[in-house]
């Protein structure tokens, strides 16, 4: 489903003096965000060929998640990228399987940590009346202000800008914000967002990496790629 340009607006993220390239925003979901191409400067994290850059969890190995046709699939635990990140944006494109006899949160589930502490969930939440541990939530945290989900085996996209938390004398003053774009449509609007359970272990407003979890349901990534943003 592709809604005109002309439905279509344009939504700035302003850091500061600092501009970001605009994200669109839709009043529902849509395709317009598949394949967007990383701007200058971006690091690659899936191109669609291998799982370079990735390593197990524990950071024991390599990732061992399966590559096929440009897609890497969830499986054999969580992966994290070996590069850390603390204030970016980030593009992400995942695809949900249709699994009609699961129920909740066995339903298509994974996730996204952001700088590896922050679980942005992927699940199948098509349709439901959303909640904060559906697709789109900061895991029993923050609950998405629309249900922006497609139907599973439909490609979606996460557009997330993220600021690390902010740390004097090692305490935090200033908690790590968020703001994430679902499909086009923005579903979490700049808001403070704690540690969730799971992830890299990574402290409060310190750089992580990005990890995607393994929770047991094969659902499919593509198109993965951060840009640091000068804080
Ligand atoms: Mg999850």
């Amino acid at each position: 489903m592709t809604i005109p340009a002309s439905q279509t607006c344009l939504a700035l993220f302003t850091l500061g003096a600092l501009s970001l390239a605009p994200l669109s925003t839709a009043d529902e979901p849509n395709d317009a965000t598949l394949g967007a191409k990383p701007p200058e400067g971006a690091v690659v994290l899936f191109g669609g060929k291998d799982v370079a850059g990735w390593v197990k969890k524990d950071g024991k190995g390599p990732a061992e998640w399966p590559v096929k046709d440009g897609v890497m699939t969830v499986g054999h635990g969580d992966i994290k990228t070996t590069e850390q990140f603390g204030d970016f944006k980030l593009h992400l494109e995942f695809n949900i399987p249709y699994m009609p006899k699961a129920h909740g949160q066995g339903r298509g589930n994974s996730g996204v940590y952001l700088a590896g502490a922050y679980e942005l969930q992927v699940l199948d939440s098509y349709g439901l009346k959303i909640q904060n541990n559906d697709c789109g939530a900061i895991y029993l945290q923050i609950v998405p202000s629309v249900n922006a989900c497609k139907p599973p085996l439909r490609w979606q996209t996460y557009d997330v800008l993220f600021h690390k938390a902010k740390l004097e004398g090692g305490k935090v003053v200033k908690k790590a914000r968020v703001t994430v774009v679902q499909n086009g449509i923005e579903i979490i609007k700049d808001r403070e967002i704690s540690p969730t359970p799971g992830g890299a272990g990574v402290k409060e407003g310190e750089d992580g990496p990005l990890l995607l979890q393994d929770h047991g349901n094969a659902v499919e990534y593509r198109n993965i790629w951060i840009k640091r943003l000068d804080s």
